[in-house]
């Protein structure tokens, strides 16, 4: 016989979703692996929270397909997708306790596991870490609480795919900390495919398997947060995750390395990650620097630049520099001052657009 790979747990192929003129999903396709996290970042209005309603059924494509498993859905409503969906509001109903909501997300079927109702809603209640709180009103739960009882009844009936839109956006940013390692612990106990929308890439990098980044309904990359950090592809992605310098230059030379003048200067940048068109003399390019990886007090491949301000952050502080009219920032434990020199190794600059 012969073994068939695996079809991927989801996956979207060339969806797009137009609202009149807007595509607020443009011939996205993604693939999501069985016991993936998942996560969808992007600024407000890149379609995030219209591909999560995509894959649950409440929007269907106008066109491309949804898969699960292989299998086409389109026309399948969301109650027979086998998904479980937590909104941004708590949307708990007021006027049932707590076991009464969880139990809710059973939608009277049976429980999965040959339970019984109540074995499951106190099986769930202490999966998400609040055992015993059946008989409480959800009023009178924290937000919090209130969206890890709204994960427990999204995920009663045992589903295959768990969906959060924006779960914990309504907390303050301790509790949301708190909440985004539960939420992933309890994914990992689950081995549940986890698809999960944020607009905050710090939490997408910190929870994630894989992101995507989202910009104008479709996908400018998507990677491990490691890759999509340390490796973005685009001017976007390194812009939108984390703090970050961009430089715009014209090559002057290539070798293992290309040297770009930039402004008055000229700096080094290596080229391993580069997987467009390779790169030559004359090439318009923008690269960037982390600002942990710029080296403050460096005499090669380096700028002279003058301190604009800073912010004590505690661990590092974050030096906003002027260099001739550009601004750059720097992370440092150092407290700078004045005129400072700061460098970079080429490999720790990557390419991020070429233009001839
Ligand atoms: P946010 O982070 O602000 O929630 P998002 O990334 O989730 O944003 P979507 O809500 O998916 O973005 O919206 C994407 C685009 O589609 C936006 O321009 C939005 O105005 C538009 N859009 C979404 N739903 C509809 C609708 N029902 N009718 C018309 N336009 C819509």
């Amino acid at each position: 016989m012969i073994a068939l790979a695996s079809n991927p747990a989801l996956q979207l192929d060339g969806v797009t979703r137009r609202y009149g003129d807007t595509a607020a999903v443009d011939d996205l396709s993604l693939s999501v692996d069985e016991g993936e996290f998942f996560t969808l970042v992007g600024p407000s209005g890149c379609g995030k929270t219209t591909t999560l309603r995509l894959i649950a059924g409440f929007e269907e494509p106008t066109s491309g397909s949804v898969r699960f498993g292989g299998r086409d859905v389109a026309g399948v409503p969301p109650e027979n997708r086998d998904v479980g969906v937590v909104f941004q509001n708590y949307a708990l109903f007021p006027h049932m306790t707590v076991g009464e909501n969880v139990a809710y997300g059973l939608n009277f079927a049976d429980p999965p596991g040959g339970v019984s109702d109540d074995e499951r809603v106190a099986e769930l209640l202490e999966l998400v870490d609040l055992p015993g709180i059946q008989k409480r009103d959800p009023d009178s739960l924290s937000g919090g609480q209130r969206q890890r009882v709204a994960m427990a009844r999204a995920l009663a009936p045992g589903p295959e795919v768990l969906l959060l839109d924006e779960p914990m956006s309504a907390l303050d940013a301790k509790l949301r900390e708190q909440l985004r390692v539960q939420v992933r612990e309890i994914q990992q106990q689950l081995d549940i495919t986890t698809v999960y929308v944020t607009h905050d890439q710090e939490e997408a990098l910190a929870v994630s398997d894989r992101v995507a980044v989202l910009a104008d309904g479709t996908a400018e990359q998507v990677g491990t947060p490691r890759d999509i950090y340390h490796r973005p592809t685009s001017r976007f992605v390194a812009e939108f995750v984390g703090d970050n310098n961009v430089f715009d230059g014209q090559v002057r030379t290539v070798d293992d390395t290309a040297t770009v003048a930039v402004g008055d200067g000229e700096l080094s940048v290596g080229l391993e990650d580069w997987q467009g068109t390779p790169i030559s003399t004359g090439d318009r390019l923008a690269f960037c620097v982390r600002p942990e990886s710029m080296v403050v007090g460096s005499d090669s491949n380096c700028l002279t630049a003058t301190v604009a301000s800073a912010e004590f952050l505690g661990e590092q502080t974050r030096v906003y520099l002027d260099w001739a009219g550009r601004d750059l920032m720097v992370r440092t434990r150092e407290s700078l001052d004045g005129t400072v020199t700061v460098g970079f190794d080429p490999a720790d600059a990557h390419v991020v657009e070429r233009r001839d």
